[in-house]
């Protein structure tokens, strides 16, 4: 199908938002209007008429032609030109299509942070789910979802202050890699030489990133090692990275240290002894599934068992905050399969437990089947079932982000037991802390209050490859000069 877009500049949404209804097929952008005879096409356009902006939608299918018109007053600014075609296509393409998304006419990637402005602006929850529900059309299931997630959130986030920051120490290694996996990560066969090289210039740059931080007067609020796999390293390995983390910033204000063990064939006690000898309080455990048949179809090169076993050890081990990651719509499972490794999760009781959408990028191995996976997915079925069953067992939902490409535009959801929210999760998805990040592929985000209200952001972003980090150290380290200037001048409170 191909999507005209003339005279207007919303072409970005109106792209994302048809391609909810396209499961798969490609959506090219033409400028103007189609041609005669024409048989699939998408039509926005808008124009002035009598005083007024007159925006238009037309919609083929290989069918007959239908169509919308609304005016808006000038000067009407780009949300509502967005708003209006985004509601104008919904009207017409669920029909059309049968589909209905779940998140409405929603297309961005952070639906919790506009709930939570509603809030923050004095409206109730009851107003807040008809402005999203009715006029957004949200279902009432994510609408719900969206808004209780923000309820969490509120007095985290009002907890935090303008001169705190995380730390996020990035382990781009992997045992082997996942077929569906979207991240730069590199298996462990393809990459072992690199690994010593990459910890020495990593724990250089931990010491750049420590000055800056002080002449920046900023105050670690929490650290995060992300992956790959940090758990690839060797325990020795572990124990080095800790202390170089613990020899350049002050630990003693931190209220959360978490490292992503995730594979559970990477988790051995002595790795587990010796981070919870560093202090790290919070580590997932990631089963994705508990179905031998679905793991080995994922590339995952471990048993259900092995999960269990590893849980095991981090309890042995004395973390108070254990996280469980899941996986909707994995090849091969099914609904009851979930709903089989979500209920053993469950009993497992877990104070995290978060369940992803399957997201299929073009980088996966799964490559040229992305589209038939995403179409043929039952994923929608099993996050609906997430929420049932971890509503049901005392979990609420604390973070909520979507992913491009995910099976049927689904969100991904981190569940947890009250008391047990991950600040850093909720400060990353909100964009209003401040968050350094070491080692290949991390991204710092410096963020402080503008002076007109919300938050000044500005990214620094760091190679994403390990060979590149190596090579090019030093015009990364270069790049954090922009760190210090960045804070001047800036009031605490
Ligand atoms: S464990 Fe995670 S980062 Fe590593 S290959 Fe699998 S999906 Fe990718």
């Amino acid at each position: 199908m191909t999507i005209y877009i003339d005279a207007h500049d919303c072409h970005y949404e109106v792209q994302r938002l048809c391609t909810m209804f396209l499961r798969g097929e490609r959506a090219p952008l033409a400028f103007g209007a189609p041609g005669e005879g024409e048989e699939r096409f998408l039509y926005t356009g808008r124009a002035e008429r009598d005083g007024k902006a007159l925006l238009t939608v037309r919609a083929r299918l290989g069918g007959s032609e239908v169509h919308r018109q609304r005016e808006l007053p000038l000067p009407s600014g780009k949300q509502e030109c967005e708003r209006a075609f985004g509601q104008m296509i919904y009207e017409l393409l669920v029909p059309m299509t049968g589909i209905r998304p779940p998140w409405g006419i929603l297309t961005g990637i952070r639906p919790v942070k506009l709930f939570r402005a509603r809030l923050d602006a004095g409206e109730s929850g009851q107003e807040v789910l008809r402005y999203f529900c009715d006029g957004l059309y949200l279902s009432e299931e994510k609408a719900r979802l969206a808004l209780q997630t923000a309820q969490v959130q509120r007095p985290i986030l009002r907890g935090s202050a303008p001169d705190l920051f995380s730390l996020y120490v990035s382990i781009p290694f992997c045992p082997s890699r996942c077929r569906y996996c979207s991240f730069v990560s590199h298996s462990i066969e393809q990459a072992a030489g690199l690994i010593e090289p990459y910890l020495e210039l990593l724990e250089r740059e931990l010491a750049l990133t420590a000055q800056k931080a002080r002449e920046s007067s900023l105050r670690l609020h929490s650290v995060y090692f992300g992956g790959g796999t940090p758990t690839t390293l060797s325990a020795a390995q572990l124990d080095r990275l800790c202390a170089a983390v613990a020899e350049n910033f002050d630990l003693g204000g931190v209220k959360e240290y978490t490292v992503e063990a995730g594979r559970p064939d990477t988790i051995t006690a002595e790795k587990l002894a010796v981070l919870r000898k560093a202090g790290v309080d919070r580590i997932s455990v990631n089963p994705q599934t508990l179905q031998d048949e679905v793991l080995a179809a994922a590339g995952r090169n471990h048993t259900a068992q092995q999960t269990l076993d590893a849980f095991g050890l981090a309890r042995q081990a004395g973390f108070p905050c254990i996280n469980m990651d899941l996986i909707a719509g994995l090849q091969g499972d099914t609904p009851q399969g979930f709903a089989d490794t979500l209920e053993r999760v469950i009993a497992l009781r877990p104070q995290n437990i978060t369940v992803h959408a399957l997201s299929v990028k073009r980088s996966a191995a799964l490559g040229g089947h992305a589209g038939e996976v995403l179409i043929a997915s039952p994923a929608a079925e099993m996050v609906a079932l997430s929420a049932r069953l971890l509503i049901g067992a005392g979990y609420h939902p604390y973070y909520l982000y979507r992913q491009k490409d995910t099976v049927e535009n689904l969100e991904n959801t981190g569940w947890c037991l009250p008391g047990y929210e991950s600040a850093y999760n909720i400060h990353i998805m909100d964009e209003s802390q401040t968050i350094l990040a070491c080692g290949a592929g991390g991204v710092t985000k410096l963020c402080r209050p503008k002076g007109t209200g919300g938050q000044e952001i500005t990214r620094i972003f760091n190679y994403k490859y390990p060979y590149e980090y190596i090579s090019r150290f030093e015009q990364l380290c270069a790049r954090k000069e922009a760190v210090v200037p960045f804070f001047a001048g800036m009031e605490k409170n």
